[in-house]
């Protein structure tokens, strides 16, 4: 396997396309590097994206938050902007594995090899996230929860997701995840919520993750609290009903039954964190 380590985006680009449909990036390696050892006839070239800056940083800019796709979970969790425009994100990022793996996870890995529970694409969906590609054919912007439609959700083989952008707005949000042991082990159900306060439920927005192939948003949720005052019974009521709509499958770490209960118990404990302090009662 060869291995390369491009300054630019546009090196990056010409590697891909020449070794396409096998060459990999590598971000931070933590899902990556598990599948390669496994199986490293899989790939015949590797392109360690760590050097090119435009992939790194948090940025504001005139309506937007734009988030790299190399930024670490560490990162995220420890960032002012972050923690005041997208809190739902910060609290996922800080949740997230344990903290060594926090330190080497990027945002843009979450994304790219979204699984069933990932913690900060979850949170991302419940922040309103848009996704920018590039590819030869030029760059492409879609919603995270277009994105996450795709069949496989994930990008195509020339594309590198250069950017994640949010709406720029302070909000309120919160961030749950259930698992049995913190450390190394995804969650099992996880769940986020955020809003902006100054038009607060109109801009509800609920994800929930663990209940299906990849997290989805639960407009059901959402539409419901949108037209109730928010209380600790409607945020009860919300949650049953966003449950109820969910047929997780049954695996090893929980029945169907058993993923539904807890997607109910951590879509209360978002919605009304989020919409908590002065409204709920
Ligand atoms: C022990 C263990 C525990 C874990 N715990 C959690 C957890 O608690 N929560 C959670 O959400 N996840 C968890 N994960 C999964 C994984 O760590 C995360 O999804 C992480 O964010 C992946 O990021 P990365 O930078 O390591 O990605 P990498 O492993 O470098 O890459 C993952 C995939 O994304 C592609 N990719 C990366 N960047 C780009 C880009 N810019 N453009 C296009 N494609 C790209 C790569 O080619 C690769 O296919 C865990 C994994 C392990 C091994």
């Amino acid at each position: 396997m060869e291995y390369f380590e491009p300054n630019f985006l546009g090196e990056a680009l010409v590697l891909l396309e020449r070794f396409a449909p096998t060459a990999r990036l590598l971000a931070g390696g933590t899902r990556l590097g598990p599948v390669l050892r496994a199986h490293p006839e899989t790939a015949c070239a590797l392109v360690n994206l760590k050097r090119i800056v435009d992939l790194k940083g948090v940025t504001v800019q005139s309506s937007h938050l734009r988030i790299a796709p190399l930024v670490t979970a560490a990162e995220l969790a420890h960032n002012a902007t972050i923690q005041s425009h997208a809190p739902a994100l910060a609290a996922a990022a800080g949740s997230m594995g344990a903290r060594q793996l926090q330190g080497l996870a990027t945002v843009g890995g979450n994304v790219c090899a979204v699984d069933a529970s990932s913690d900060l694409s979850t949170a991302l969906l419940a922040c309103d996230a848009s996704l920018e590609f590039l590819s030869p054919a030029g760059t492409v912007v879609m919603t995270l929860e277009h994105y996450l439609s795709r069949q496989p959700p994930q990008p195509e083989p020339c594309e590198i997701l250069i950017g994640i952008v949010l709406p720029l707005r302070p909000a309120r949000g919160a961030y749950a995840r259930f698992t049995i042991r913190q450390a190394f082990e995804r969650a099992i159900v996880c769940a986020a919520c955020s809003r902006d306060p100054s038009d607060p439920q109109r801009s509800l927005r609920v994800a929930v993750g663990g209940v299906g192939p990849v997290p989805v948003r639960v407009r059901v949720a959402e539409e419901f609290l949108s037209e109730s005052i928010p209380t600790a019974e409607t945020c009860r009521q919300a949650a049953q009903l966003a449950a109820a709509g969910c047929v997780p499958p049954a695996d090893g770490r929980g029945s169907t039954e058993y993923r539904r209960h807890l997607a109910a118990v951590l879509i209360e404990r978002v919605v009304a964190e989020a919409v908590g302090g002065e409204h709920c009662a």
